[in-house]
């Protein structure tokens, strides 16, 4: 592919891509532990029909059974299969020999989210503990940059994002689990006192309040980099609940629709954000007992996936050709796409070209020929 050697070769010089790109904004959501089986193929016939994981099995099969897999996956996330899959890109399906992995070999998510945001699977980096990541991100990257910086915020789920984003060092807004929200946005408040007030199903608060949180912060600061870390999938699926499992998958995709709609209709965001919808690592499936886990013992846990939307990803739906790629690609291909090289103290993988739409690059050349 000649046009991906021509973007890794400006992307090495370090050029700034900046005025070719029509992304100004970027928006990157994970779901903890999603399974590419589940995205690409809807809910699992065995996982399903089996009641020690399927205990609502009627509204459960009545929500996302269907005999077709591609009407099963739309019915699980209707959101990527209607307006991602006709508008941006979606990998991973490896029923077509398109992979994509983890670099690190540990499957579990605090290595996972380290090599997704640094670019680098740092092979010390293997425990869950709260323990401070050395390794800068590209959120901090870019909350250093002119006219980003006070501009990157992140909500999470998960009391361990703090260590993971290194919020004391990084200067980004990070706001996980029960952290307050100490604003004086009325509606901020509200979220405030109900995450305090709610049932907490998985022991830190629910994706609704994180969501909720990040979409009322959005609305009243407008940062230009929004972060937002789902994690019930995967607290769901180690209890062995399928049903809450997909459950939970679904009300995700439709609060991800819900902020797309609002950015896509807000002049300061349409047609200039970019969406990445990821996951930290796979769960298992070969043993089918072992989709409630995941780690280096099972090997499939490090196959995961992504989609893309936004001005500068050519609307391909899903890619249905061999290929591979991987998680650790993704911290500079946020980067690219606003216009930044990521640099770092620590090796950085390089962007994923083929989310760069072809004029985007000839129009980048096309500059450089000008000088
Ligand atoms: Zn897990």
């Amino acid at each position: 592919m000649k046009f991906i050697c021509f973007l890794s070769l400006l992307l090495m010089s370090g050029l700034q891509i900046k005025a070719q790109n029509k992304t100004e904004n970027i928006v990157i959501v994970t779901l903890d532990g999603m399974r590419w089986q589940e995205v690409f193929g809807g809910a699992d016939k065995a996982l399903l029909k089996d009641k020690r994981f399927t205990k609502e099995y009627v509204s459960t099969y009545r929500s996302f059974w269907n005999d077709s897999a591609n009407e099963r996956r739309k019915k699980l996330f209707p959101f990527l299969w209607s307006v991602v899959a006709k508008q941006g890109q979606i990998y991973g399906n490896r029923n077509y020999e398109n992979n994509v992995n983890n670099a690190n070999p540990y499957y579990f998510s605090y290595p996972g989210y380290n090599e997704l945001f640094t670019g680098y699977p740092d092979l010390a980096v293997r425990s869950n503990n709260k323990i401070l990541n050395k390794n800068e991100n590209v959120l901090e990257f870019m909350n250093k940059q002119e006219n980003y910086k006070g501009k990157v915020a992140a909500f999470a789920t998960w009391d361990v994002f703090p260590f993971i984003l290194n919020q004391k060092r990084s200067g980004i807004y990070l706001n996980a689990d029960i952290d307050s929200l100490k604003f004086s946005n009325s509606n901020l408040r509200l979220i405030n006192d109900m995450q305090f007030l709610t049932a907490k199903p998985i022991d830190v608060r629910p994706d609704i309040m994180t969501y909720f949180a990040a979409r009322e912060y959005w609305k009243a600061y407008q940062p230009k980099v929004l972060y937002i870390a789902f994690d019930e999938t995967d607290d769901f699926a180690h209890g062995g609940e399928y049903d809450q499992y997909l459950k939970s998958a679904y009300a995700e995709d439709r609060m991800i629709e819900n902020l797309w709609n609002l950015i896509q209709t807000s002049p300061q965001y349409k047609n200039k954000t970019t969406l990445i919808i990821t996951c930290d690592h796979g769960r298992g499936d070969i043993n089918k007992d072992n989709w409630t886990d995941h780690g280096d013992n099972i090997k499939e846990s490090g196959q995961i996936w992504f989609a893309v939307i936004g001005p500068d990803t050519a609307p391909l739906g899903e890619i249905k050709t061999a290929g591979q790629l991987y998680q650790k690609q993704i911290a500079s291909t946020i980067a690219a796409f606003l216009g930044f090289e990521f640099k770092s103290n620590h090796t950085v993988a390089e962007p994923i070209a083929s989310l760069f739409s072809k004029p985007a690059i000839e129009a980048t050349v096309a500059a450089l020929n000008d000088k």
